[in-house]
Formats: structure tokens, sequence, C-alpha cells
């Protein structure tokens, strides 16, 4: 049903005028230095002890310096001594592993671009989890905790909203779930009756050096009809109201911005703007939902809204 919505959407959507800047696509490969390239895109090893990371253990996240994809959290790091970063955990779906031409050892490779991060090492006893991730230093970027921002948007189906962050340049993590209602850990079927009163929710989790949260906010407010209440397009329920959940009271003050704008811009705004609560991850099979089903159309194509754009 949902499918059947979102591309009877897509063909009334043609007449709309979509923004020079569309969501989705615009992540781009960062270009790599020739040493960069030696390790990440030939599969070579920087020398020992000699990588940028070997020592750091502040909080962050790790992300692949090629495509920004968040590879490891600093709560997996740990002290191996091995003159390499180790961590004992990658990001649920981040890291693939495949037999390294050497015959002996098992590389490991960024699942996002396929670059080449360095090899996995198991029955070491060093943690519980008893696998070493041994990464070059090269192949990622640290992102400190304090440069990391999250904001959750509910604006129809999360499939749509998740897909349009996802491919947003900045955004670390876009994960569907709920957020809103009265009860504990919701399932879909639940919050689908509209008695749990949850709305169908993005936690979106930003590095805030490479895009703003007025810039995600604009892209919020374009890529959904913020006019619709309890509605977007053919999905009808509370579940599918347009709401922000914000965490701050400058994300507060951002969005109050943005809806003023768009007042004056004639639009008879109804996105609730409400304090962040407890956010329930939605099952697996939610999460990517388009891209792991290979579905490239989408409701929410971004229209203009603000005079800026
Ligand atoms: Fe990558």
């Amino acid at each position: 049903m949902r499918q059947f919505s979102s591309y009877l959407l897509i063909v009334t959507g043609v007449i709309l005028i979509t923004c020079s800047v569309v969501n989705g696509d615009d992540m781009k490969y960062r270009g790599l230095t020739p040493e960069e390239e030696y390790v990440i895109v030939h599969g070579g090893t920087e020398i020992p002890y000699t990588g940028r990371y070997v020592d750091t253990f502040e909080d962050g996240v790790y992300v692949c310096r090629r495509c920004g994809s968040p590879l490891f959290r600093s709560e997996a790091k740990f002290g191996a001594h091995c003159g390499w970063p180790a961590f004992d955990l990658a990001i649920e779906g981040a890291v693939e592993t495949r037999p390294d031409p050497d015959g002996v050892r098992t590389e490991i490779l960024c699942a996002s671009c396929g670059g080449h991060l360095g090899h996995l090492f198991t029955g070491e006893g060093y943690t519980e989890t008893d696998s070493r991730h041994c990464v070059n230093s090269i192949s990622m970027d640290f992102i400190p905790a304090d440069r990391i921002g999250t904001i959750f948007f509910a604006g129809g189906c999360f499939w749509e909203v998740e897909n349009a962050f996802e491919h947003t340049s900045g955004v670390l993590e876009a994960l569907s779930g709920y957020m809103g209602g009265t009860t504990d850990n919701p399932s879909y079927a639940d919050v689908c009756s509209g008695t749990t009163g949850h709305a169908e929710t993005v936690k979106v989790v930003f590095d805030t050096s490479v895009v703003t949260f007025k810039e995600l906010a604009m892209i919020f407010f374009e890529i959904h009809d913020p006019t619709q209440v309890n509605r977007q397009g053919l999905d009808t329920g509370t579940q599918y109201r347009s709401s922000v959940f914000y965490n701050t009271q400058e994300q507060l003050t951002v969005l109050e911005e943005l809806v003023r704008i768009l007042v004056s811009q004639g639009y008879e705004v109804v996105t609730e703007l409400v304090p962040a609560c407890d956010f329930w991850p939605a099952d697996d099979y939610h999460q990517n939902y388009f891209d792991n089903n290979e579905i490239r159309a989408s409701c929410h194509t971004r229209v203009c809204r603000f005079p800026q754009d």
C-alpha cells in the first residue's frame, strides 16, 4: 500500500518545481591524497605507530575517510598495542569482510564504498567480542562527540524521510523509529493502529562541521508537506503527522525562524515543534528500506519553499 502510494504521488509530483539541490545523491567521495589512495584504494598498510588515531580515546565516531560513512564508535576502541587503532566491534552493517589476497588474513572494507580499512583478527582474547578490527588511521576520520548533533524528524512515511537524509552529506546516521507516543517499545502494528500516539520518526545524527541544523531542517520542510494535518499524501493517521522533536533551545529557535518564513510565504504550517522524548527504533526491515529493496522512487521529492534556495 505504501509503495503504491509512493508511486502514485510520483506521477502527480512531476508538476512540482524541484529545488536545484535535490535530496539524495549529493554524497560525494572525498578526494584522496596519494598516501590515502595507497591504503584505501590499493589495500596498503601504514607504518605501525605512525597513524594519527593510534592513541586517540576521546568520545566520538570514526567514519570512512573516503565516503564519510560511520564505521566504529569510540566505545569499541581498545588499546591493543599493535601499532594501529583497534576496535572490538564495528557499527552494524558498516564493515564488510573478505579473504585477503595474502591467503591468510581477513580483509575489512567500508561497506558503503569498498575502501580498504585493514584486517580482522579473532581468537586473541583481547575483549569479550574476541575480535580486533585492526584499522589504518589514514582510512578514517574521527568526529569528536561535541561536533555531533541529533534531531528527530516526523514527516509521513519514515521510509521516505529516512531515505532523504540517508543520502545527505554530513548525516552520520538516519534511523527509522517512533516517538511521541504513550507506550514503550511499540511495534509497527501498534503504531499503525493509531492508538499509541507515536509518530513515524527518523533519528538524524549529523556532523555539524559538514551540515548545519538549519540546512537539515530546511530539507525536512521541503521534502514533505508541512501543511497537511495527520497525513502525507495517501498515508493518513496521526502516525504520519508533521513534527520535529528537538533537543536544544538553539534547534527550536531555528525551527521557529523557518516556520515564520514559511508562514510569510503563505504556507499554513501545522508542524508540531515539541521536545524530544523516548525514541524507539523500528524493526530492521524498516531500516534503509528503499536502498535494501532497490526502490528509487519517492513521494518525498524536495520542493523549493524557502526564498533563499
Ligand atoms: Fe567508505
